[in-house]
């Protein structure tokens, strides 16, 4: 940060690869913790702090929504955070200064906004939150995926077009089928015998 300078106006861009923090997933797919992040920020200074604009390529691992193939993938994501100055929180109150007494409106106004520590700029938050909001809920191997064979589960990218199942009934719904015949012929018998009591 030293670089930039306080001058309004000057800025300075950075590309660097970090790996990935931990915990960055949804239940299908993630980013793998430690993974190469490449990262490019510009900074730039305004007048009440530091305004940092990145893009982030990010790869993802996980599994097909429709057939739980594994796969991988990337993201681009893009993610702007105002940090403000250290000075500037005299004014505005720091909510971490346990001795400073100021109103709950005051402290509210500071929530949501980072503070620039030091020279260090923590971009982490930052680029959490756009990560997540970039994660696929239903991630796919590919686009086209047919996912699973409903009857037998297999993939049916690997099963291919001509993958089908005969007529034949699965065996619980012959049993069933059975079962509904011999209703039926119970109900045959019981008829006759009716018609066998009237005629008696
Ligand atoms: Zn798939
Ligand atoms: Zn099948």
């Amino acid at each position: 940060m030293r670089q930039l300078g306080r001058q309004a106006g000057s800025a300075l861009t950075q590309t660097r690869t970090v790996p990935a923090p931990d915990d960055l997933r949804l239940e299908l797919i993630g980013v793998p913790a430690g993974a190469d992040v490449a990262l490019e920020v510009r900074f730039e200074a305004v007048s009440e702090g530091v305004l940092a604009t990145g893009t982030a390529t990010v790869p993802l691992a996980g599994e097909c929504a429709r057939c739980l193939a594994p796969l991988t993938s990337s993201v681009i994501v893009g993610f702007q955070e105002l940090y403000l100055y250290a000075e500037g929180r005299h004014d505005k109150h720091d909510k971490h200064d346990r001795y400073d007494n100021h109103d709950e409106q005051e402290e509210q106004d500071a929530e949501g906004l980072y503070h620039l520590d030091g020279d260090l700029l923590d971009l982490e938050p930052a680029f959490r939150d756009a990560v997540v909001l970039a994660l696929p809920m239903s991630p796919l191997c590919r686009e086209d995926c047919p996912g699973l064979c409903t009857e037998c589960g297999a993939p049916l990218a690997d099963a291919g077009p001509g993958h089908q199942h005969d007529a034949a009934v699965d065996p619980r719904w012959a049993a069933l089928q059975q079962l509904s015949e011999q209703g039926d012929d119970n109900q045959q018998d019981r008829r006759a015998r009716a018609i066998d009591l009237q005629e008696g």
